[in-house]
Protein backbone atom coordinates (compact mmCIF):
# COMPACT_ATOMS: atom_id res chain seq x y z
CA UNK A 1 0.00 0.00 0.00
CA UNK A 2 0.95 3.73 -0.47
CA UNK A 3 2.80 4.96 2.21
CA UNK A 4 1.35 8.29 3.90
CA UNK A 5 3.70 10.01 6.57
CA UNK A 6 1.96 11.64 9.07
CA UNK A 7 1.77 15.57 8.78
CA UNK A 8 -0.04 18.23 10.87
CA UNK A 9 -3.14 17.64 8.66
CA UNK A 10 -3.39 13.95 9.00
CA UNK A 11 -1.83 12.99 12.46
CA UNK A 12 -5.30 12.57 14.01
CA UNK A 13 -5.88 10.06 10.77
CA UNK A 14 -2.77 7.96 12.37
CA UNK A 15 -4.20 8.53 15.98
CA UNK A 16 -7.31 7.44 14.85
CA UNK A 17 -5.75 4.28 12.89
CA UNK A 18 -3.24 3.04 16.08
CA UNK A 19 -6.14 2.77 18.06
CA UNK A 20 -8.45 1.06 15.49
CA UNK A 21 -10.68 3.99 14.60
CA UNK A 22 -11.29 4.80 10.78
CA UNK A 23 -11.56 8.79 11.40
CA UNK A 24 -12.37 11.33 9.10
CA UNK A 25 -13.06 15.11 8.37
CA UNK A 26 -16.32 16.38 7.77
CA UNK A 27 -16.91 20.18 6.81
CA UNK A 28 -18.63 22.59 9.10
CA UNK A 29 -19.27 24.77 6.08
CA UNK A 30 -20.91 22.76 3.42
CA UNK A 31 -21.22 19.51 5.09
CA UNK A 32 -18.75 17.56 3.02
CA UNK A 33 -16.90 14.31 3.96
CA UNK A 34 -13.06 14.63 3.39
CA UNK A 35 -10.73 12.53 3.17
CA UNK A 36 -7.64 12.22 2.79
CA UNK A 37 -7.38 14.19 5.64
CA UNK A 38 -6.52 18.63 4.95
CA UNK A 39 -6.86 21.81 6.55
CA UNK A 40 -9.28 23.08 3.94
CA UNK A 41 -12.47 21.83 2.15
CA UNK A 42 -11.60 21.01 -0.82
CA UNK A 43 -15.38 21.34 -1.69
CA UNK A 44 -15.80 25.09 -0.22
CA UNK A 45 -12.81 26.47 0.78
CA UNK A 46 -13.54 26.39 4.57
CA UNK A 47 -11.08 25.75 7.19
CA UNK A 48 -14.37 25.13 9.99
CA UNK A 49 -13.40 21.18 10.11
CA UNK A 50 -13.91 18.64 12.02
CA UNK A 51 -13.05 14.97 12.74
CA UNK A 52 -15.29 12.63 12.96
CA UNK A 53 -14.91 8.53 13.23
CA UNK A 54 -16.27 6.62 10.16
CA UNK A 55 -18.64 3.62 10.84
CA UNK A 56 -15.74 1.62 8.48
CA UNK A 57 -18.55 -0.04 6.58
CA UNK A 58 -19.00 1.05 2.66
CA UNK A 59 -18.74 -0.59 -0.69
CA UNK A 60 -16.03 -1.40 -3.60
CA UNK A 61 -15.78 1.18 -6.35
CA UNK A 62 -13.31 -0.19 -7.69
CA UNK A 63 -10.85 -2.53 -7.71
CA UNK A 64 -7.84 -4.31 -9.14
CA UNK A 65 -5.20 -7.40 -8.32
CA UNK A 66 -1.98 -6.60 -8.14
CA UNK A 67 0.24 -9.22 -9.88
CA UNK A 68 3.57 -6.84 -9.75
CA UNK A 69 4.11 -4.93 -6.80
CA UNK A 70 7.03 -2.93 -5.74
CA UNK A 71 9.89 -4.93 -4.04
CA UNK A 72 8.53 -4.01 -0.50
CA UNK A 73 5.27 -5.68 -1.48
CA UNK A 74 6.60 -8.98 -3.98
CA UNK A 75 5.78 -11.68 -1.40
CA UNK A 76 2.49 -10.56 -0.80
CA UNK A 77 0.82 -10.89 -4.60
CA UNK A 78 -1.62 -11.23 -5.63
CA UNK A 79 -3.47 -9.18 -3.65
CA UNK A 80 -6.44 -6.40 -4.12
CA UNK A 81 -6.65 -2.85 -4.00
CA UNK A 82 -9.62 -1.25 -3.81
CA UNK A 83 -11.52 1.74 -3.90
CA UNK A 84 -13.82 2.12 -1.32
CA UNK A 85 -17.11 4.46 -1.05
CA UNK A 86 -17.28 4.47 2.93
CA UNK A 87 -21.48 5.12 4.28
CA UNK A 88 -20.72 8.59 5.20
CA UNK A 89 -19.54 9.74 1.92
CA UNK A 90 -16.20 9.77 1.53
CA UNK A 91 -13.60 7.53 -0.63
CA UNK A 92 -10.31 5.42 0.50
CA UNK A 93 -8.03 3.68 -1.21
CA UNK A 94 -7.24 0.13 0.89
CA UNK A 95 -6.17 -3.71 0.48
CA UNK A 96 -9.32 -6.28 0.72
CA UNK A 97 -8.08 -9.02 2.92
CA UNK A 98 -9.76 -12.32 4.41
CA UNK A 99 -12.06 -12.67 1.59
CA UNK A 100 -11.71 -16.30 1.27
CA UNK A 101 -14.38 -17.37 -1.08
CA UNK A 102 -16.06 -14.74 -0.82
CA UNK A 103 -16.57 -12.43 -4.39
CA UNK A 104 -14.77 -9.25 -4.25
CA UNK A 105 -16.33 -6.72 -7.07
CA UNK A 106 -17.75 -3.48 -7.89
CA UNK A 107 -20.59 -2.83 -5.34
CA UNK A 108 -19.65 -5.34 -2.89
CA UNK A 109 -20.24 -4.47 1.10
CA UNK A 110 -17.18 -4.28 2.76
CA UNK A 111 -15.86 -3.15 6.71
CA UNK A 112 -12.80 -2.29 8.11
CA UNK A 113 -10.53 -4.41 9.88
CA UNK A 114 -6.82 -2.89 11.14
CA UNK A 115 -4.25 -5.42 11.16
CA UNK A 116 -0.59 -4.50 11.14
CA UNK A 117 1.04 -4.14 8.07
CA UNK A 118 4.50 -5.45 6.43
CA UNK A 119 6.88 -2.68 8.80
CA UNK A 120 4.70 -3.96 12.08
CA UNK A 121 2.01 -0.76 11.27
CA UNK A 122 -1.31 -1.20 12.15
CA UNK A 123 -3.33 0.29 9.38
CA UNK A 124 -6.66 0.13 7.86
CA UNK A 125 -7.62 -2.69 5.67
CA UNK A 126 -11.22 -4.07 4.39
CA UNK A 127 -12.96 -7.53 4.50
CA UNK A 128 -16.28 -8.20 2.64
CA UNK A 129 -19.27 -8.76 4.96
CA UNK A 130 -22.62 -10.15 3.72
ZN1 LIG B 1 -16.92 22.70 2.72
Amino acid sequence: MPEELPDPDSIHYWDGVSNSELRYQLCNGCKSSIFYPRSICPACGSSDICWKVSSGLGKIYACTTVYRAPPKYKDKVPYIVALIDLDEDYRMMSEIINFGEKDVSVGKQVKVIFRDDIDGKLMPYFTPID
